[in-house]
């Protein structure tokens, strides 16, 4: 496996107030890395860093290229796919609009994303208003398939879905792990569901990695100082 992503003291602020101190962990072609910590510890900051959409230190690299001074889109059409916090998509468009808007040439297109999620082929003419919560969520990593990623990101795609839905989501992340092999980071607070899909674990705690190991590693005792279960 060769590295895809790597993040060297990655530092970042908003206005007065410091949120990361220092970030550093990689990501090989093909692995799945969960990105851990309690609330506020600076996960959802990391990710911006890497979209390009908050200014950063420290160094990242994508591909062998140095993210630092792109623009987000510039990072989308690199191959980072992103599934933001809060499920984000064209509520006045269809589900297909939705996807097509995001398209880039690749083996993602409106047959495959329906094939992982029938509900959308079910729906594609559906406003995405009128969808259900996990059904938004469903369009929103399809948006982020479409764009043909060589790194998935996940920032939360279960939150606040019923049981059953995010055993969905949890599927079709395994999937794409199995018949994919797309590098894919994922945060998410289920760590019983992380164990199953994620490689290897980066946990963060005051804007800082604290830990990073495989996921079998992580033993009761890290999970009880740092994540707090
Ligand atoms: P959560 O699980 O709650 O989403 P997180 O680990 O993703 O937490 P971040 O959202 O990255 O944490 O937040 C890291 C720190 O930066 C926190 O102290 C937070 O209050 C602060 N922060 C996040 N977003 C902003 C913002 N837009 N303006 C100011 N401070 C922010």
């Amino acid at each position: 496996m060769s590295g895809l992503l790597s993040l060297e003291s990655v530092t970042a602020r908003y206005g007065a107030s410091q949120a990361l101190f220092g970030v550093s962990f990689e990501i090989a072609e093909g692995e799945v890395v969960s990105l851990m910590g309690r609330n506020g510890m600076g996960k959802t900051t990391t990710v911006k860093c890497i979209c390009r959409m908050i200014p950063s230190g420290g160094l990242i690299r994508f591909a062998g290229q140095d993210l630092s001074r792109l623009p987000s889109q510039r990072v989308a059409r690199l191959g980072v796919g992103l599934v933001p916090e809060g499920r984000r998509c064209f509520r006045d468009l269809t589900v297909r609009e939705n996807l097509i808007a995001a398209a880039r040439q690749g083996p993602w297109t409106l047959e495959s994303v329906a094939a992982l999620f029938p509900r959308l082929g079910e729906r594609s003419d559906q406003i995405a208003a009128s969808l259900s919560g996990g059904e938004q969520q469903m369009l929103a990593i399809g948006r982020a398939l479409m764009v043909n990623p060589r790194l998935l990101i996940l920032d939360e795609a279960t939150e606040g879905l019923a049981p059953l839905v995010r055993q969905e989501i949890w599927q079709s992340v395994g999937r794409l792990k199995r018949e994919t092999g797309m590098a894919i980071l994922i945060i998410d607070k289920s760590l019983r569901e992380l164990r199953s899909v994620a490689d290897r674990g980066v946990i963060l705690a005051r804007g800082r990695d604290v830990w990073t190991g495989p996921m079998h590693a992580l033993n009761a005792d890290i999970a009880s100082a740092h994540l707090g279960v």
